[in-house]
């Protein structure tokens, strides 16, 4: 059954749409007091006065996880304004896709510092606090989950640096799980299939519309049933720790 998280306190990165938004959303009605975070300041307040509508409390953070300063400082922010910090999803990021001999640098460094060292700013940031919250809060557990991707599990022909970042933060995730259980800690990663979201808005032109002929009459994950999974992990009791979910759209191969 799932546990309630009143009381706590969750940081969402990557909620201005998308999974981000979906999860703050379900985390804030489990009970939890949300701090959002992205770059579009705009969509976070909306989401936030959606949130306070509900009952709940949220904290908006316009923040780029690429520079360190701005990730520590949203960590602290949160704390100092919220009290605390029990739950933090590592979601943000970007994919671009396509082979790497017409491969460009940029997207390539914008993948790297999005997908894998915003996730390491954020965590590193985070990790003393929620050790603390682990052992002070009633519920005595804490939790980081980072959202990766089948691409982290299987790496396929034009997927070679996004796979890369995904696969990447499964192995830190391991690493840390290791470090971090004797403190409560419960470190997991969640490898979503095809999501329906602004993912691959981004892309560059032909590349996107190649990628939606591809995915042409398949039905899609929603960002809901992602938000259901890491509200799954962060709401079991303390005894539990789910440190992997794959959840690929069943019409996915
Ligand atoms: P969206 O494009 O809807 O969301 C991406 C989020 O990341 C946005 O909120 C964006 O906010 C945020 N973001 C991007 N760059 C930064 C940055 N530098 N600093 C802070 N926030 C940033 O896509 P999804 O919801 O689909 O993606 C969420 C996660 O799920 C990603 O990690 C993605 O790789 C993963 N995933 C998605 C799949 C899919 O099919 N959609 C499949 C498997 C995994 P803003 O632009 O406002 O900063």
């Amino acid at each position: 059954m799932a546990e309630s998280l009143k009381g706590t306190v969750a940081l969402v990165t990557g909620a201005s749409s998308g999974i981000g938004a979906a999860t703050a959303q379900t985390l804030a009605a489990s009970g939890a007091t949300v701090a959002l975070l992205a770059r579009r300041a705009d969509r976070l307040r909306a989401l936030a006065q959606q949130i306070r509508a509900e009952g709940a409390q949220a904290l908006v953070l316009e923040v780029d996880i690429t520079d360190p300063g701005q990730a520590e400082a949203a960590v602290q922010r949160t704390v100092d304004e919220l009290g605390r910090l029990d739950t933090v999803v590592n979601n943000a990021g970007v994919s671009f896709i396509g082979p790497v001999a017409q491969a460009s640098a940029q997207e390539w460094d914008r993948m790297v510092a999005v997908n894998i060292e915003g996730v390491l700013h954020m965590t590193r940031a985070a990790v003393p606090h929620l050790i603390r919250a682990a052992q002070d809060s009633p519920r005595r557990v804490a939790d980081v989950v980072t959202i990766s991707s089948t691409a982290g599990r299987v790496a396929r022909a034009g997927q070679a640096v996004y796979a890369l970042t995904k696969s990447g933060v499964i192995a830190f995730s391991e690493a840390l799980r290791q470090e971090l259980q004797p403190m409560r800690v419960r470190v997991g990663v969640v490898e979503p299939g095809t999501v329906d979201t602004e993912l691959a808005s981004h892309m560059p032109d032909g590349v996107r519309e190649a990628v939606a002929r591809q995915l042409e009459g398949l039905e899609l994950l929603e960002a809901q049933d992602i938000a259901d999974a890491v509200a799954y992990m962060v709401t079991r009791k303390r005894r539990v720790a789910v440190n992997e979910m794959l959840v690929r759209a069943a019409e996915q191969t």
